[in-house]
């Protein structure tokens, strides 16, 4: 008469709530296999998975020293990510760091 922890795997009794290991509530990872919301127990809000956009951030920075024009276009991209504050964040300093490459290497040119 055992059930195992989803989350580590720690034999418990079949009435068990919460594992008695990692404390995790074992209640709702049945609940969530329901069909339907129950709508009266939410204890935790599920955040939005942050996508990751790592790549592009990185490329976003690399062309927005080197390509000034496509760092342009990296950062705007990041910028309208609605899935990631991260994606945004970077996008933002992304489309700062093109600016001021592009104000510098015009002020070179002018010399
Ligand atoms: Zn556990």
């Amino acid at each position: 008469m055992t059930k195992y922890c989803p989350f580590c795997g720690e034999a418990l009794v079949d009435e068990a709530k919460f594992c008695k290991s990692c404390g995790k509530n074992l209640d709702n990872v049945n609940m969530e296999s329901n069909i339907g919301p129950t709508g009266n127990t939410q204890p935790y809000s599920v955040p939005i998975a942050e996508k990751n956009h790592t790549l592009a951030i990185v490329l976003g920075y690399v062309f927005a020293i080197f390509i000034p024009l496509i760092g342009l276009i990296f950062g705007i991209y990041l910028l309208t990510r609605n899935d990631s504050e991260n994606a945004k964040k970077h996008g933002k300093f992304v489309l700062i760091l093109t600016f001021v490459i592009w104000a510098i290497s015009f002020l070179l040119l002018m010399n």
